[in-house]
C-alpha cells in the first residue's frame, strides 16, 4: 500500500509527497514532530504538519538566511540564530571565518536531537566548537541579552504555537536592543501567495523599529507556494550597498555574489506589499 503525506497549505490547497519510511512520529512538549523519508525530496522534517526542511532543497533556505546578512555586515563576529534546531543555518554560518561565535537557541531540544540523528548533512556543524547550542525560548534569550550580537537570524516555525510571539513588534524591538549599534537581523517571513497579510504586518512593524528594511525572495519548492520571503532590518549597513567584489568565495549551491542584490528585486505584487 502506498503512503502519502499531505501538507495542507491553506484550507483548500496542499502539497503531497510519497512516503517510503517514517522514522519519528512524536508529540514533543511544543509541537508534533515527524521525520519521514520521501521519494522525491529525501528525508523531511515536519513540525505541526508543516514542512520545515528536506534534504533535497534545504540548501536554498539555509544559504539565503545566512549569506545575504553575513556579507552585508563587515565584521559579523557574534551571531545568534533563533530557532533553526535542524542546524542548516549554523552549517552555512560556519563557512564564514569572521564569525567567532554562533549561538543557536531553539525552544525544542527534540528537533536538535532528531536532526543530528536523521539529517546529518544538515545538522553536521552543530558540534563545531564555534557553536553554542541552547534549548530555550528565543524571545526570552533576546530580552536577556542586550547589546550583544552583530547579526541575528530568525529561523523559526510559522507564527503559530511556540513561534507566535516571534512575529510581533515587541520581538523586533527586543532584537534591536539585543544587537550592537551597527547590528543587522533577518527573519524568514513566509510567502506572498497565502500570507500576504503577515508579510505586510511584519514589514510595518520592522519599519517602526529599524531605519533600513529590505525584503528579498528565494524559490523553495517544498514551502507553501514555492516563493519565500525574508525580511532584513539593519541599523547601519544596507545590503543593496554591498560591493559584489567584496563578497568572498564560499561553497554554495544557490547564493552567489551576483544573486546578493538580485534577490532583492521583487515581483511587482510582492513589491506592492512592502512599499
Ligand atoms: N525553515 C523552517 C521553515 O521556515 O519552515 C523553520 C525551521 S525549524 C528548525 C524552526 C524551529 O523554530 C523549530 O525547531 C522550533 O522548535 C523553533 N522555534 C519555534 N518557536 C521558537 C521560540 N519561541 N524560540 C526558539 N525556537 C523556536
Amino acid at each position: 500500500m502506498e503512503l502519502w503525506y499531505t501538507e495542507k497549505q491553506t484550507e483548500n490547497f496542499g502539497i503531497t509527497a510519497k512516503i517510503t519510511k517514517t522514522y519519528v512520529d512524536e508529540q514533543t512538549d511544543f509541537q508534533k514532530l515527524d521525520m519521514i523519508e520521501t521519494e522525491e525530496f529525501g528525508t523531511m522534517l515536519v513540525l505541526d504538519g508543516m514542512v520545515m526542511t528536506t534534504v533535497k532543497d534545504e540548501f536554498v533556505y539555509h544559504e539565503m538566511v545566512a549569506h545575504p546578512v553575513l556579507f552585508t555586515h563587515p565584521n559579523p563576529e557574534h551571531v545568534l540564530v533563533v530557532g533553526g534546531g535542524d542546524g542548516g543555518v549554523i552549517r552555512e554560518i560556519m563557512k564564514h571565518p569572521k564569525v567567532k561565535k554562533a549561538v543557536l537557541v531553539d525552544i525544542d531540544g527534540k528537533v536538535i536531537e532528531y536532526s543530528k540523528k536523521y539529517l546529518p548533512t544538515i545538522a553536521g556543524e552543530l558540534d563545531n566548537p564555534r557553536v553554542e547550542v541552547q534549548v530555550n525560548d528565543g524571545f526570552m534569550h533576546i530580552h536577556d541579552h542586550k547589546n550583544t550580537y552583530d547579526v541575528i537570524m530568525v529561523d523559526s516555525t510559522e507564527p503559530v504555537g511556540p513561534a507566535a510571539n516571534l512575529f510581533t513588534r515587541g520581538f523586533y524591538q527586543g532584537i534591536y536592543e539585543s544587537l550592537k549599534e551597527d547590528g543587522i537581523f533577518v527573519a524568514q517571513t513566509d510567502n506572498p501567495w497565502f500570507k500576504a497579510d503577515l508579510i505586510q504586518s511584519v514589514n510595518k512593524d520592522v519599519k517602526e523599529v529599524f531605519p533600513i528594511v529590505r525584503v528579498y525572495g528565494a524559490n523553495i519548492p517544498t514551502y507553501p507556494s514555492g516563493l519565500w520571503t525574508f525580511t532584513m532590518g539593519s541599523k547601519k549597513y544596507d545590503p543593496l550597498q554591498v560591493d559584489e567584489a567584496s563578497i568572498t568565495e564560499i561553497e554554495t549551491k544557490y547564493y552567489t555574489p551576483r544573486l546578493h542584490k538580485a534577490a532583492f528585486v521583487l515581483p511587482k505584487f510582492v513589491e506592492d506589499l512592502v512599499k
